[in-house]
């Protein structure tokens, strides 16, 4: 866990740090160092209650009355039910400039419940939820940037101010912009984000992700006894299913880059009742916001068509979205250098041989935990032709987005899980390193 807090609060103490000589800011950083590494034992508790919590979006009440009794008990000054949400809070110690923010998701996802240290599927209760993504640690890995600063901070009576913010029900996008909205980083100099990762490193400008937003669209139509009345009936979900049809026809012919899904959200209810009520729920998801509304509008069009087929109406409406993020360089080459003074961790046989293990599960190569830290990775460029006409190949969607347009934002990728493992299911999570090679 070292390893991982480290750039991050090298770079929270860089800001913080802005008054002092670099030699004393050098032996300041050493310092910080140990103070992570004294509270070793303080960070793996963290990182497996929250773990053990493993709540849905907007579900995650144990996780934030656990991670904000922490911080309380630190001095952190916390306000809960940021932005109207109720599992939101944001906690903050310090006062006057830089303000810094340290921000991780803490959701989980359905049906990832999984047994730690166990390389093949194994809940530990069938179909609970779980932290499949590994969002149990990031907010654990602020907790530990934040106090050592803290200190240090303390100590040599620098100012400054130090914010911690959870990313709530990031799985379904539907928190951050809202957060913006409220003005929550109104007065906030740098989001530092951190997010899991089996690598380790930092990146800036566009950085090859994709936009999203998320629509449920809603059919009413007219409920009958399915074998004693069908010609009454105008069946909602047969406007779901020709919806779905329509837009996996088109699918052909949308950009490859682009990547659209979606659940039914409700089917009816049983077969001899004509569903007067049926839903389903996509993602758009594109490479920016022209495309993302392209989608969109395909979309309304296949509901419309549907409803036009089946005689029902519908509505529709938006449950989360994410903006392309845009991330700073100075502050992504800070944390790189970070990084690199900070290494991978030294990860031990036994670490080696479970990731080999779930990678063979999974039949991935088997090529261990990633011993080298990235290289500081180079934006997608617009004038990239071939990114412009088939659109991006990076798939993923992060809420991060709509905060990186609003203040200077980067996201630190720390080694905590295994390449080659999908998020969504039952990643097995690794034991935090024991200990770390850093050279500060
Ligand atoms: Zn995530």
């Amino acid at each position: 866990m070292r390893s991982a807090t480290l750039p991050l609060l090298l770079l929270l103490a860089s800001a913080a740090l802005a008054q002092v000589t670099p030699g004393r800011r050098a032996a300041m950083k050493a310092d910080l160092a140990c103070e992570v590494d004294a509270m070793k034992k303080q960070i793996q508790v963290m990182v497996d209650s929250v773990f053990s919590f493993g709540e849905l979006g907007f579900q995650e009440e144990e996780t934030s009355k656990y991670l904000t009794g922490i911080l309380e008990k630190e001095g952190f000054t916390i306000e809960r039910g940021a932005a109207g949400i109720p599992t939101a809070w944001v906690a903050s110690w310090g006062s006057g400039k830089p303000v810094i923010a340290l921000g991780s998701d803490i959701d989980c996802i359905p049906q990832a419940s999984q047994k730690p240290a166990v390389a093949w599927h194994e809940p530990m209760i069938e179909g609970a939820p779980g932290h499949g993504e590994g969002h149990n640690s990031g907010v654990p890995l602020n907790i530990a940037a934040a106090l050592a600063v803290k200190k240090v901070m303390m100590r040599e009576k620098l100012s400054g101010t130090i914010r911690l913010w959870p990313g709530v029900a990031e799985e379904q996008l539907g928190t951050k912009a809202y957060y913006v909205r409220a003005g929550m980083f109104k007065d906030v100099d740098i989001v530092l984000f951190a997010h899991v990762a089996s690598s380790f490193g930092a990146e800036y400008g566009p950085v090859g992700g994709t936009g999203m937003v998320s629509v449920e669209y809603r059919f009413n139509g007219e409920t009958a006894h399915s074998a004693g009345a069908p010609w009454r009936g105008r069946s909602a979900l047969d406007a779901v299913e020709l919806m779905n049809v329509g837009w996996n026809y088109r699918r052909e012919h949308l950009r490859v880059g682009h990547r659209s899904h979606y659940v039914i959200t409700n089917g009816g209810d049983q077969p001899n009742v004509v569903p007067r009520n049926a839903a389903v729920w996509y993602y758009f998801r594109e490479a920016d916001y022209p495309h993302v509304m392209d989608l969109w509008k395909i979309g309304d069009q296949m509901a419309q068509g549907a409803a036009l087929m089946t005689g029902t109406t519908f509505d529709s409406r938006v449950l989360g979205a994410a903006w392309p993020g845009f991330f700073s360089k100075p502050v992504a080459e800070a944390m790189t250098e970070n990084i690199k003074k900070v290494g991978m961790p030294v990860w031990s046989e036994a670490d080696q041989t479970m990731a080999k293990a779930v990678q063979r599960e999974l039949k991935q190569p088997e090529k261990g935990l990633s011993l080298k830290v990235a290289e500081l990775r180079a934006p997608k460029t617009d004038d990239d032709d071939q990114a412009a006409s088939i659109g991006p190949m990076g798939g993923e969607s992060d809420d991060i987005g709509d905060i990186s347009w609003n203040v200077p934002t980067i996201v630190l990728r720390y080694p905590a899980n295994i390449s080659g493992t999908p998020d969504t299911i039952g990643r097995t999570p690794l034991r935090w390193p024991r200990r770390s090679r850093i050279k500060v």
